[in-house]
């Protein structure tokens, strides 16, 4: 790859991702949420817990206080995707005020596939090496050619802006694009996403890179709540409630009473084991209880989110 920035990670056959710049971070997003609940919030651990309550309840308004801005270079056939982003500044190379370079894209074997039965939006499986070798020679062909009359116009004093457009959408392009948190985990939930088209997931995944090192509790709530999160609609809901059985729902809430238990037991174990366990709705008899506890099983958690499966599974009782 030529003039690959410093710091920027490659991306398709000529392109890049690199991060201009940020601004905030993981302390952003507490920081703002702070101004909403009062307290500040003293430890790593707490940070880690807001956050990921915020997310989890879609409280969105403090990820958007960390802001990224990126300089990318990609195919006009993958800007035109990007751009349906409508969140975020750009700033693009103009081709109306600068020549364009004779940079296409031209598809890695690997990615030279058959159109997708199932889904019409996509690829699925090889096509033979000859096919291949034919797609790339195309692509050759077509961006030379073109490139080949551009420069003709170009030459002979043409507009740019009018000659441009003889271009195939495999031509390159560069922009700057900022975008605050809230909006970029939105454009990389949809881009990283096995759905979308190879070519513009790349760049996604590697945005996602830079998200990570800048906001790394952020990313792994978004990661844990939305990517591998699961909803249920109303119908599925219903077939769950007929088909699990109360008592499998019962076991899994009495799992999460001692899981509540140890963890509040764990911050302040000055308080009587039994009377916690029962106060906060176990239903064993002492000596049960002792056994499980002493069998080493009990998982600790976050207090919150124990409670709020717990509230969920109730509601599944049918
Ligand atoms: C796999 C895939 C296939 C696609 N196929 C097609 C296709 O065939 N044809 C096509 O045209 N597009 C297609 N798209 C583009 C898609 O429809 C969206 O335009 C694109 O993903 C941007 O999503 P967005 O509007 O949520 O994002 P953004 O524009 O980034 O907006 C983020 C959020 O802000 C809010 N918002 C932003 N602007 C407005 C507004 N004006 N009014 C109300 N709320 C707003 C919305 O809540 C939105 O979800 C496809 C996208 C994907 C990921």
């Amino acid at each position: 790859m030529n003039d690959l920035p410093k710091d920027a990670i490659p991306c398709l056959d000529k392109g890049f991702l690199r991060l201009v710049d940020s601004m905030g971070g993981d302390g952003a997003i507490v920081q703002a949420a702070r101004v909403s609940y009062g307290k500040g919030t003293k430890k790593i651990s707490q940070d880690r817990g807001l956050i990921r309550y915020l997310m989890r309840h879609r409280h969105t308004t403090p990820f958007e206080m960390v802001e990224f801005k990126f300089h990318a270079k990609m195919p006009i056939f993958v800007a035109r995707q990007w751009v349906r982003h409508r969140t975020a500044n750009i700033n693009e190379y103009s081709l109306r005020y600068s020549e364009a370079r004779d940079e296409f894209y031209i598809p890695n074997p690997e990615q030279i596939q058959f159109q997708s039965v199932l889904n019409k939006q996509g690829r699925s499986e090889e096509v033979p090496k000859d096919l291949k070798e034919k797609v790339q020679k195309y692509f050759k062909e077509i961006s030379e050619r073109s490139f080949q009359l551009y420069k003709e116009m170009n030459d002979e004093g043409v507009a740019r802006e009018l000659a441009r457009a003889i271009l195939p959408v495999n031509l390159y392009t560069e922009w700057y694009w900022k975008n605050d948190l809230h909006n970029l985990l939105h454009f990389i939930g949809l881009r990283s996403d096995s759905h979308a088209q190879y070519e513009i997931r790349v760049f996604s995944d590697a945005m996602g890179k830079f998200v990570k090192g800048i906001a790394p509790f952020a990313w792994e709530a978004y990661q844990d709540y939305v990517v591998k999160g699961l909803r249920f609609s109303n119908s599925e809901q219903n077939l769950l409630k007929q088909k699990l059985p109360n008592r499998v729902i019962d076991d899994l809430i009495e799992d999460i009473t001692y899981s509540i238990t140890a963890t509040i037991y764990d911050n302040k174990n000055d308080v009587d084991l039994y009377p916690l366990y029962q106060k906060n709705g176990g239903k064993d008899e002492k000596s049960d209880f002792n056994l499980k506890w002493e069998s080493g099983e009990i998982q600790k958690g976050n207090i919150r989110e124990l409670s709020e499966l717990r509230e969920k599974l109730l509601m599944m009782k049918g």
